[in-house]
């Protein structure tokens, strides 16, 4: 049984009052409690044991990230408007108490504050990159993380959270490689995703590329089809949200980090992510807010 009847706001009210998630004030930021986490924790198990055989090195990076990575990736002239950039307080003594006064006057303090090294990491692979540079082994690289992204879009729909966990797996080779990779996975993402109950489909994305010029960079990549999405109806039947992406980003991060594959050739990338939290209100929105009562092929998939 549906949780709700696929509607943004219901389905956040519902979340809310079976305790799953905990308001705090701003849109897209949210507690999670601890049935929230044991099932987020579960699936990103099952991710886990599906891949054992891989070889995958694991690595788990801090929510912020060296803001080198997003000016040399061109993170900032595609994604301006989703990027958080840190700003600190440099100040001396006076300027310290100048702060004080403003916040206490309930005055924009904003001018008091300057840019500091870091911004938030906006994607769970980007910290991983610039580790790649140099020559890649003749097999490639293969790596997996689970780190905090951030994008800079509130929203009052459950799904568009500015915060979130992604289980990421990156594979740097040849083209060959990385594709052939993708592809694997794409299926075997569907096939996990369907046993748990999960009425899943794939289709070709493009990113949200801000402005006019960024319409044709989506058009382009579509025509490519250098993105998937797996999607699943959570706050609308119409417009399915995607739980899993999957992207092709040729020699993007290769030339930005001189990787190299070991005939010399700049370096392939491909990565997929699991949206941790929208895979766990996929479930709850598909199997109802308890899942102690769902069905039976689906608890022994994640409690086993
Ligand atoms: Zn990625």
């Amino acid at each position: 049984m549906p949780a709700t009847e696929f509607d943004p706001l219901k389905f956040h009210e519902g979340l809310v009052a079976a305790g799953l998630i905990v308001p705090v004030g701003v849109e897209g930021i949210f507690g999670r409690n601890h049935v929230f986490e044991d099932v987020l924790e579960r699936f990103n198990a099952a991710v886990t044991a599906l891949a054992k055989d891989d070889g995958a090195e694991y690595f788990v990076y801090p929510p912020v990230i060296d803001r080198h990575v997003l000016e040399k990736s061109d993170y900032m002239d595609s994604f301006p408007h989703l990027a958080g950039t840190v700003f600190s307080f440099h100040g001396k003594e006076l300027d310290a108490r100048q702060l004080s006064v403003m916040i206490h006057n309930g005055e924009d303090w904003g001018q008091t504050q300057r840019m500091t090294s870091v911004t938030m990491n906006p994607a769970a692979c980007y910290p991983v990159y610039p580790s790649f540079t140099g020559t890649v082994p003749a097999a490639g690289r293969l790596v997996t993380m689970l780190n905090w992204v951030f994008r800079h879009e509130p929203s009052p729909e459950p799904t568009r959270m500015q915060s979130f966990r992604v289980r990421e797996f990156v594979r740097c080779g040849t083209a060959e490689q990385v594709v052939e990779w993708r592809d694997m996975w794409l299926r075997r993402g569907l096939a996990l995703l369907e046993s748990l109950g999960l009425p899943v489909q794939a289709e070709v994305a493009s990113d949200p590329f801000f402005g006019k010029g960024g319409k044709m960079l989506a058009a382009s990549q579509r025509e490519q089809k250098l993105k998937f999405e797996v999607l699943v109806p959570v706050i609308s039947r119409d417009k399915p949200t995607a739980v899993c992406s999957f992207n092709f980003h040729e020699g993007h991060f290769g030339e930005a980090f001189e990787i190299k594959t070991a005939d010399g050739n700049t370096a392939n990338t491909a990565c997929l992510g699991f949206g941790l939290e929208r895979v766990v209100m996929a479930l709850f929105q598909t199997h109802g807010f308890d899942p102690s009562t769902w069905p039976t092929a689906v608890r022994s998939k994640l409690w086993s």
